[in-house]
């Protein structure tokens, strides 16, 4: 299905910023023009359900989400940042993996099983983009991913 992915991510955002506690603040740093990307529209909600819901998972009150949204030769790259705990350098590329949890205690309190991350990784591959994440431990998170996108509404007329 071809989507307008400035108008489906902003919709995704507004339903998270009206459920949560008023005391994370987010920030969306997001383009006025338009990208099509041709996308399965479920999926690439469970995707960014799930980025988004880690980062308020470990986000501190008063903590700021911030979503970028840039353009890099033919791919929209998406940034969702937290000023969360951080993940250790040395475990930031295995959160990609299936049932691991970075601090086995502290996720049984959080509740979830492990998977998010890793189907998220199967979708995004699955539209021809790329996932990965970088922390500073004590500082934050940052999940990026790309999706190949059009300029225009796919050239209906050549
Ligand atoms: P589920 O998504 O299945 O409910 P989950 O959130 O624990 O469970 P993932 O989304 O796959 O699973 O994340 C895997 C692990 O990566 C998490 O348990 C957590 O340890 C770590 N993690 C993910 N996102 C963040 C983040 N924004 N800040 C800190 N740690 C994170
Ligand atoms: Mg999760």
């Amino acid at each position: 299905e071809m989507v307008e992915f400035n108008v489906f991510f902003n919709r995704i955002i507004d339903r998270f910023e009206m459920a949560k506690s008023h005391k994370v603040i987010f920030e969306r740093h997001l383009p006025k023009q338009q990208y099509f990307v041709e996308i399965d529209p479920d999926k690439l909600t469970q995707v960014i359900d799930n980025i988004i819901s880690n980062a308020l998972k470990y986000s501190p009150e008063g903590g700021k989400v911030r979503f970028d949204m840039t353009v890099e030769e033919g791919f929209l790259l998406i940034q969702i940042s937290d000023q969360g705990m951080g993940i250790p350098k040395e475990n930031v590329d295995r959160i990609f993996d299936r049932f691991y949890r970075v601090d086995r205690a502290r996720s049984r309190e959080m509740g979830g099983t492990g998977l998010g991350l890793a189907i998220s990784k199967e979708m995004i591959n699955a539209h021809g983009g790329v996932i990965w994440a970088e922390s500073k431990f004590g500082k934050g998170t940052s999940v990026f991913f790309t999706l190949p996108f059009e300029e225009d509404d796919g050239g209906e007329w050549d």
